[in-house]
This record gives structure tokens, sequence and C-alpha cells, in this order.
């Protein structure tokens, strides 16, 4: 029996994983890696620690499932999205460290875009608002600060790339610089409608298109590697939310999926229309197949189960984040406690950067149980936020929701949920949906499964929730949200 290797490079760690042709987990290898803060608001990764975790928890958990290369049918490769990696062609060093997504360093150079009203061209070919959150400013930011490096790039001399990129590059021995149009829609410099890399957008960052990577598939054969031992095709590559998208089987237009894990990404299958947001949400490659492009919506919440590290470690209030749960539960209601966790500003729908964090409606019966509770509605309700936005720019009525990621775990949290969207909370039984998804498109590749038909077939509930609140309660619960809200919002400012 062969299986599939998925590669799993996050922000955080690397991680390896073996499916089996059941799309069941053989084994699991992961490894952290160092984060690197210069200065306040900056965020690197050294590019040789993303690859030398990476190609470790490889070999790892090949012995660890008891296998060698020859029992690999095909590798797939998923990644944190937007950390930008520049390297030389010649030596294959990198010629600065990774830029990594959270990076604010390109902020000021965000505002002077928007000052120059740039922002309608770059969301309607690119379907991204301006932020420092995206590629492009990284790679301009890099140009223009190590020596030498404008000059080099012009010449060809060096390489861009996302982190499957980079990863694709050093399992091939430098052969191949190509990416996956999910994550060229990451970059601001991809027209998603045309699928190319754009002229006008490269010289409004001055980024060079001999540095590009080859824009292909999500699901083909992009070359192979032996560093395993043996020689595998690599045959798949997505970002990681549009691979827990795919690895959620939201396959068909309308289909939701949510991964609570630090924040929040909810994806919004919409098949092969890209659909301009009017609600603040972005617009994704979800991925492409053979020669059809999927695109996607996008809901990014800055701030999920990071309130639950806030409970943990600056309230220190409980002492793990699974503990939230049976606190929580303590009390039937928050007692009208309103937490709005804006500790980094707001994300999707409301992009304000000023917000901050508040706690609302104490009164003398508050406990830290009711506020354990008002943190855990808090992602809900942010949450619902951004599904309200998602069904006004998609025009259609969420039917359920399926959800992945650390805090999905928690079952209050996912019936508060259920109770707030007033659609039912659907968790798979692989919670590994990001390799999982990562696996299935480099699989298909090699005709491992068959068809997405087959693959959908595997997917399974692990558990339901079923909405039990009233109507009315709902829209007493959301108004009183959009109150504090109010409270949290340009808080900076003022
Ligand atoms: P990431 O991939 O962003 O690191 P994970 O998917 O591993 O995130 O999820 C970890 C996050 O989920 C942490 O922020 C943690 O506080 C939160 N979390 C973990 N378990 C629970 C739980 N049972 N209830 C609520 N939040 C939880």
């Amino acid at each position: 029996m062969k299986y599939i290797l998925a590669l799993d490079q996050g922000t955080t760690s690397s991680r390896a994983i073996v499916f089996d042709q059941a799309g069941a987990i053989a084994a699991i290898a992961q490894k952290e890696f160092p984060q690197i803060f210069p200065k306040p608001g900056w965020v690197e990764h050294d590019p040789r620690d993303i690859w030398s975790t990476q190609a470790g928890v490889a070999a790892e958990v090949l012995q660890k499932a008891g296998i060698g290369a020859g029992d690999i049918a095909a590798i797939g490769i998923t990644n944190q999205r937007e950390t930008t990696v520049v390297w030389d062609r010649g030596t294959g060093q990198p010629i600065a460290n990774a830029i990594v997504w959270q990076d604010r360093r390109t902020a000021s150079i965000c505002d002077r875009l928007k000052a120059r009203k740039l922002d309608r061209v770059i969301r309607r070919k690119t379907g991204l608002v301006i932020d420092a959150y995206f590629s492009a400013t990284k790679v301009q930011w890099l140009l223009a600060n190590v020596r030498g490096a404008r000059a080099r790039a012009a010449r060809g001399e060096l390489a861009f790339g996302t982190v499957d990129s980079w990863l694709v590059w050093n399992l091939t021995g430098g052969k191949v610089h190509v990416t996956d149009a999910s994550n060229a829609s990451r970059t601001m410099l991809y027209d998603i409608a045309k699928g190319d890399w754009d002229d006008e957008l490269l010289k409004i960052f001055g980024v060079p298109r001999a540095m590009l990577p080859e824009v292909r598939s999500s699901s083909e054969v992009y070359g192979t590697t032996a560093l395993l031992g043996g020689s595998i095709p690599i045959a798949g590559i997505a970002g990681d939310q549009q691979a827990a998208l795919f690895g959620q089987v939201c396959t068909k237009p309308g289909k939701v999926k949510n991964t609570y894990g630090t924040g929040c990404f909810m994806l919004m299958n919409t098949g092969t229309k890209p659909i301009a947001s009017k609600n603040n949400l972005l617009t994704t490659v979800a991925w492409r197949i053979g020669s059809r492009t999927e695109y996607a919506l996008e809901g990014s919440i800055f701030i999920a189960g990071a309130v639950v590290q806030c409970l943990r470690d600056g309230l220190e209030i409980i002492r793990a984040a699974p503990d939230v749960e049976a606190l929580a539960a303590t009390v039937r209601d928050t007692g009208g406690v309103y937490f709005v966790p804006a500790f980094a500003g707001l994300g999707a729908p409301h992009w304000d950067q000023y917000a901050r964090g508040t706690l609302v409606g104490l009164t003398r019966g508050t406990t830290k149980a009711h506020i354990a509770r008002a943190a855990l509605d808090s992602i809900a309700l942010q949450v619902m936020d951004v599904l309200k936005a998602m069904e006004a720019d998609a025009k259609i009525r969420l039917k359920e929701l399926r959800v992945d990621g650390g805090a999905s775990a928690n079952d209050l949290l996912m019936q508060l949920q259920a109770d707030l969207l007033g659609v039912p909370v659907v968790r798979p039984r692989v919670s590994e949906t990001t390799a999982l998804g990562a696996a299935y498109l480099a699989g298909l590749a090699v005709g491992y499964w068959k068809s997405q038909a087959d693959i959908a077939r595997q997917w399974q509930a692990d558990k339901r929730f079923v909405p039990e609140i009233k109507a009315a309660e709902r829209k007493r619960i959301a108004s009183g949200w959009e109150k504090a809200l109010g409270r949290a919002k340009g808080w900076e400012e003022g």
C-alpha cells in the first residue's frame, strides 16, 4: 500500500503528515522553529530554519510510519501564506530573512499607495485590500533595503517566492522555481481573473518579472525530490487556508469552512467566478485544477483562539486553554458582559487598525466565569460578522458551517457558534484539514485518488451542533455586540 506525504509549513512550526488512501493519518511529525522580532511590529523567519525543520520532519515522519520513499506516491505542500523569501539563484542562499505575513514594517508604503488612490486598481486586479499583510510591499522593501538587491534582481540573479516556492526549490535542488495560483493570489502582484502576473502591478511595486516563479496549477507534478532516499513526485501546492477549504471538501459554490486557530479564517467557495466584495472581504483563488480556477471569498479575523491565551497568560484565570470550556459552562450566559478582543485592531469586516480590546457591561455580579464566557462569545460573534458580510457578498444563505483548528475542539464554543449563526456547525473526524487538503491535491495529480467525488466520500462528521436559541435572543446578543464594538473602534485615535 502506498501513502501521500503532506508537508504543512506553518507560521510557528513545520509539520509532516503521512495519509493513507482512506484519508486517515498514519503518522505525524512536527518541529517548531524560531520567531525573530528585530523591532516592534517586525516578524521574520530564517528561510534556512523553515527548510531544515521541514526537511527534518519529512524524514522523521517516514521513520515513524515505518516506510520509505518508495512507499510515497506523491508529496503535497501547504504553507503559511504571503511570507516573502528572496534568494540568490546561483548559491540558493536567501539574501535576507523572510518577512512574515504578520510583519507591519511596510504599513507606511501602504499608506502612500492609498494616498495615490491605487486601491481601486489593486482591488480590481488582485481581490485584495491594500495592507502590509500581503507580499508585494515586502518584496519592495527587500529590494530597497538589501544592498545591491535591486540591480541583481533586474539582472535575473535573484528569485522571489512565497514559502511553497522556497520549499520546492530546495526539494528539487534548485531545479524548479514555481508557485501555485492560490499562493500567487496572496502576493498582490497577480491578476486573479487573468491568471497571470500583472505588468502594471509589477511596475507599481518595482518588482522585475525575472525574479518571479512560474505560476502553475494546484494539482500537477512540478518536479521530483530525491531528498528522502528515492525519487518522489511533488504534485500539489496550496496556501494553508485554501488547502483547508479543499480538505473540508468545500468544493461546491456556497460551501464554507472556518478555521479556529490563533485567528479565524473563513473561506467560502464561490465557484469559477471571482466575486468582488462589497463588504470588506478578500477575493482570492481557492485553487486551480487543470485549467479550471475556483475562487473564494475570505474573511480574516486576527484574534480568536488568542483571546483564550489572554485569559490564560494575561488575566491568569485559567491554567490551560481547554479549561476555558468548563469555567464558562459554570454560568448560563455572560451576564451582559461583552469582551471585544481587538488587541491588534480589527480585521474583516471592520478593518480598524486603531481599535483596541475592551471589556464592557461589568456589574457587581460579574465573575471570571462570565468573562470566560464572554471571551468565547467574542470568537463566535466576530465569526458571525464575517459570515453576514459573506452572505451579503455572495447572495447565498449558508446551510452549514464546517469547522476545524485548535479551538474547534471546544464543544461549548461550537454550540455558541451554531446558536449565534442560526445554522448547524459541523466538525469533521479528521481535524488536520490543511494537510489533508494538500495531500488530496497531490494524490489527485498522480491518480492515487481518482476524482474529487472519490475524495468527497471520505469526509466524515465527528459532531454536529444545531442552533438552540430563538431568533429574538440572537438579535438581542448581536445588538449588544454591535454596541460593544462601537466602544472599541478607533480607541487609539481618541
Ligand atoms: P495556530 O495554527 O494558529 O497556531 P491552532 O489551530 O493550533 O492555532 O489552535 C490554537 C489556538 O486555539 C490557541 O490560540 C488556543 O488558545 C486556542 N485553543 C486551543 N484549545 C482550545 C479550547 N479547548 N478552547 C478554546 N480555545 C482553544
